[in-house]
């Protein structure tokens, strides 16, 4: 069994970035620069954007981070994109979700650049990924492919099981993984709230990507021998024995799974960190694309 080491493989992507962005340097070129704007103080979504932040700098991106008010109106934030979307010095932007409920988050993301969209969650640049044109694929997508690729997980050919079908995990997975290329031609099953066989589903599949948010939810008796595992789960668990009150775990029951496994990613520590690390990948190609545009 190998586990997936995403901490591993996104620092090794976050030192070829930073290479890069310091020969840029020696070149007398400007750096990368990526903001983020975040509405309110939701606790996950705070350490989800001080991370993105920090890993900016460490990689040597420039990086703005603008915290807006919690009753920050939609229209405020809307001149807020427009202004991200206006400026020149910046290359890519994040708007952080979840949005206060009295925000259309539709019309937000609709908003955005799609060429500062390195979220890739632009219609446009949805629409180029399910086509396979040039764009920003999403960061969790994208780094669970960057992660097959790295392992040479096989997936030609195999089946592969997505439970889940959000616009931001379940949804482009299944479209990338059935695409050709590299850790894809695969054939893919989108599963959903609403699948009622599931099990039989999960017991053909050698490969499952996990994307519902139900700690635990896969069990042993759920996939085969062999099976490769990603679970894109994440959630805090409630704990008073700990520090933070909480400890974060996955969809996967990865003590289980894992004697059956012939990959797994674990949680923390799989397909998180690479999230963060492909967003700083989606950032380099703004600015690279920025380039040799002007
Ligand atoms: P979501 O929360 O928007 O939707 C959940 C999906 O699971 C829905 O499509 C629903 O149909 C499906 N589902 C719910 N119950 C099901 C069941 N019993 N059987 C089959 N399908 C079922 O999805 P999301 O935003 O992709 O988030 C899923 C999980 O992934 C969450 O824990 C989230 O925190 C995590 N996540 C992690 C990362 C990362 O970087 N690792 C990124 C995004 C999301």
């Amino acid at each position: 069994m190998t586990i997936l080491d995403g901490k591993k493989i996104s620092n090794q992507i976050k030192e070829e970035i930073a290479a890069e962005v310091s020969q840029m340097k020696e070149n007398g070129e400007k750096v990368p620069h990526l903001a983020a704007v975040l509405v309110g103080n939701d606790g996950a979504s705070l350490t989800y954007v001080g991370s993105k932040v920090r890993s900016c700098k460490k990689i040597g991106f420039e990086s703005t981070l603008i915290h807006l008010p919690e009753d920050t109106t939609e229209e405020a934030l809307l001149e807020q994109v427009e202004q991200l979307n206006q400026d020149k010095d910046i290359d890519g932007y994040i708007v952080q979700l979840p949005l206060p409920k009295h925000i259309d988050e539709e019309k937000v993301l609709m908003a955005v650049n799609p060429d500062k969209d390195v979220d890739g969650f632009h219609p446009t640049n949805f629409g180029k990924m399910a086509l396979d044109m040039e764009t920003f694929i999403s960061a969790t997508p994208f780094g669970i492919m960057e992660l097959l690729r790295r392992y040479s997980v096989p997936v030609e050919g195999k089946h592969v099981v997505v439970i889940g079908r959000s616009h931001i995990v379940g949804r482009p997975i299944s479209i990338l993984m059935s695409q050709k290329g590299e850790a894809a031609n695969a054939t893919v099953t989108l599963t959903h709230s609403r699948t009622t066989n599931l099990k039989e589903l999960t017991l053909q599949a050698d490969i499952v990507v996990s994307a519902l948010g139900v700690p635990e939810f896969l069990k042993a008796d759920m996939v085969k021998e062999g099976v490769t595992i990603i679970d894109v789960g994440i959630t805090r668990v409630p704990d008073e024995t700990r520090e933070r009150g909480y400890y974060i775990t996955g969809d996967v029951d990865f003590e289980n799974v894992s004697k059956k496994a012939s990959f797994i990613t674990p949680v923390p520590g799989g397909v998180g960190p690479m999230t963060i690390a492909m967003l700083l990948k989606n950032t380099l190609l703004a600015r690279e694309r920025h380039n040799s545009a002007n």
